[in-house]
């Protein structure tokens, strides 16, 4: 074409068109899925700018919010054109080649290990799979801002862009034309395709068509004088229903009745793929479980055999009205707290009244639960105002009040129901339901993926302080190896104890040995031992739980049971302790002091009560957090 620039790829997207190309990856149906997916968002943006200003959506059909998809199959080419956002030339050149994402090398580095391709969209390059079943597209895309333009490449390093003279315009959005390689011809079957969309694109909010054959049958009505019987008969197909009507007409003729012919023709329509009730409209009661793992799974781009570990979906009611499903994922992403404390990942989206607002909006959840997925649609909170206006709005703390109940009520839940987690006397009360087994241990899993972040909420969320404190998880002294509760703890707590007992270290195997747990085992006292170094953290905010004091074994303070031979030994010791206090620098030691903590250990070096405890000591100095 005369008009036709010619760009490069930028380098790694160029490797990336190589691997996608030459890939033996077997799935190759995921292209589907990101153009729509693709498409899906395009139609998003268009939506969210029309809150502001109605021009934008354009006029007439331009004006529709919809996917359309198309079939040529003598040219072999399949067509998805949507009418959302559309791109600008400039657009077209950094968006499909010159400008890489972040993602592109990471996903070439993966590729070229054992990766899967399906994943491509979770790392932002979904549109290049494209080129798994095609070896030449076409991208035609009108914005509102500039004409319309055709971008093309056959993956060979290059693309080219012109401005389109000879297509149909758009009006506004966007158009990829697939020119099929030999072997995808099954993506020219209608049936493959709705297939498809049924599998893949089944929460696409917006109306999907595909421009579907029909075979239909047709009454060719003929009047005797007028048509002849040999022109109707060329249009029927069936030649059993020509002798039916050539009987029949000769039996009509003599009552002078027009006769009628039946016959098959094959017509075109607008078939309607999807059904566009969002997941988040229906009543939970009529949503299966397999539906929240698909909307799971489109949700956050995972297309595996990944279920989310548990979710809850609800309707908040009142002043500020909201729906909201949340998901706790079945594992914690592997950045989770290696930058806890330097970005805000939001994972909830907001929609609006149905409209698609943002999926940046971190202001939903509090940073400790940002491991949530899910969505957030409100009917309280304003349309037309920006994202900045929304931040400030009021209701927003309502709803973020609201979401962290259910959360911690959800994952209260799957404690409650895995059967691993009730002590043995609750046993016979849970019911031995069929999927006990799939609860069994959940918790403990729940626990080893996102436990640190319940115990950053204590440390953050004074409000939930104590509902978080619920959830801990710990072993003891008396835990067997296992996890336990403070519930659990305060159940065996002994007669008379006030105070719930923990040590602070590195490890159990080393607090085990600790001389500070002596006289407590010794006298069946059970001791928490806290290894994590966010442990030292938590314990400064975590002051008591049901009117218990914490206590930690290696502090002042320490006090078991009322002992009158305490008193005695201090009297006896007293010129002891004196001189020893003396004989040992004040700057070393704050008192001396008769202890009833030990038991075969003479003595025992112990923090005060305000101090760092020696495990903070050690934390604070390789600065592990
Ligand atoms: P992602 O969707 O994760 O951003 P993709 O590789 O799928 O990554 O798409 C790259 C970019 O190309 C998109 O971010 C978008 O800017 C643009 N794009 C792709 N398809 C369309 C479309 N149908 N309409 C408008 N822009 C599009
Ligand atoms: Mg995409």
């Amino acid at each position: 074409r005369s008009n036709a620039e010619k760009f490069e790829f930028q380098a790694e997207v160029s490797r990336l068109m190589d691997i996608i190309i030459n890939s033996l990856y077997s799935n190759k149906d995921i292209f589907l899925r990101e153009i729509i997916s693709n498409a899906s968002d395009a139609l998003d943006k268009i939506r969210f700018l029309s809150l502001v200003d109605k021009e934008v959506l354009g006029e007439g059909d331009t004006a529709k919010l919809e996917i359309q998809i198309k079939l040529d199959k003598e040219k072999k080419i399949l067509s998805i054109r949507d009418r959302g956002i559309g791109m600008t030339k400039e657009d077209l050149i950094k968006n499909l080649g010159t400008i890489a994402k972040s993602g592109t090398s990471a996903f070439v580095e993966k590729m070229q290990t054992s990766g899967d391709l399906n994943l491509i969209g979770q790392f932002g390059v979904g549109f290049y799979s494209v080129y798994l079943v095609a070896d030449y597209v076409e991208v035609i895309s009108k914005h509102n801002d500039d004409k319309q333009y055709v971008w093309e490449s056959k993956a060979d390093g290059a693309f080219a862009i012109s401005e389109d003279t000879w297509n149909e315009p758009l009006g506004r959005g966007t158009e990829i034309k697939l020119h099929l390689r030999e072997e995808a011809g099954e993506y020219l079957e209608e049936s493959k395709l709705k297939d498809l969309v049924k599998k893949y694109s089944e929460f696409i909010n917006f109306p999907i068509h595909l421009w579907a054959s029909k075979e239909v049958d047709v009454e060719v009505t003929s009047d005797e004088d007028e048509t002849s019987d040999e022109e109707t008969s060329k249009s029927s197909t069936s030649e059993e229903g020509e002798d039916e009507d050539t009987e029949k007409s000769e039996d009509e003729e003599t009552e002078k009745k027009p006769k009628t012919k039946k016959a098959k023709e094959t017509t075109y329509e607008w078939e309607l793929l999807n059904d566009v009730k969002a997941i988040w409209l229906r009543s939970p009661k009529d949503v299966t479980d397999e539906e929240y793992t698909k909307f799971y799974q489109s949700l956050v781009k995972e297309f595996g055999d990944e279920k989310p570990m548990s979710w809850t979906h609800f309707t908040a009611e009142g002043d500020v009205e909201f729906k909201a499903v949340l998901f706790v994922p079945p594992k914690a992403p592997h950045d989770l707290y290696e930058s806890y404390y330097n970005t805000n990942k939001a994972n909830l989206k907001l929609y609006v009244r149905r409209v698609f607002i943002s999926d940046e909006f971190d202001e939903l959840l509090p940073k400790y639960l940002s491991f949530l997925k899910g969505l957030v649609d409100s009917d309280t909170l304003p349309l037309n105002v920006s994202r900045e206006m929304l931040q400030q709005h009021s209701s927003l703390k309502t709803i973020k009040k609201k979401l962290i109940r259910k959360a911690l009520d959800m994952i209260r839940k799957i404690a409650e129901e895995d059967p691993d987690e009730s002590s043995d006397k609750d046993k016979t009360e849970v019911d031995t339901s069929s999927d006990d087994d799939e609860k069994k241990g959940q918790y403990t899993k729940f626990w080893n993926e996102f436990g640190k972040s319940i115990k950053l909420g204590i440390v953050e969320d004074a409000t939930n302080r104590n509902r978080l404190a619920k959830l801990l998880r710990f072993e003891s002294t008396k835990s067997d190896g296992k996890l336990t509760s403070l519930d659990q703890y305060i159940s065996r707590m002994k007669p008379g104890q006030k105070d719930i007992f923990y040590i602070t270290g590195t490890n159990k195997e080393q607090l085990e040995k600790s001389p500070f747990l002596e006289r407590l085992k010794k006298k069946n006292y059970e001791v928490i031992f806290f290894t994590d170094p966010v442990d030292e953290y938590l314990m400064q905010y975590l002051m008591d739980y049901e009117d218990k004091k914490f206590q930690n074994v290696s502090k002042e303070g320490l006090k078991l049971e009322r002992d009158s031979k305490t008193k005695e030994l201090k009297e006896t010791f007293k010129e002891l302790t004196k001189w020893w206090k003396g004989a040992l620098a004040s700057e070393n030691v704050d008192d001396v002091k008769i202890s009833n903590r030990l038991d075969n250990t003479p003595c025992v070096v112990v923090t005060s009560k305000f101090g760092w405890s020696a495990n903070m000591e050690r934390i604070m100095q390789s600065q592990t957090l």
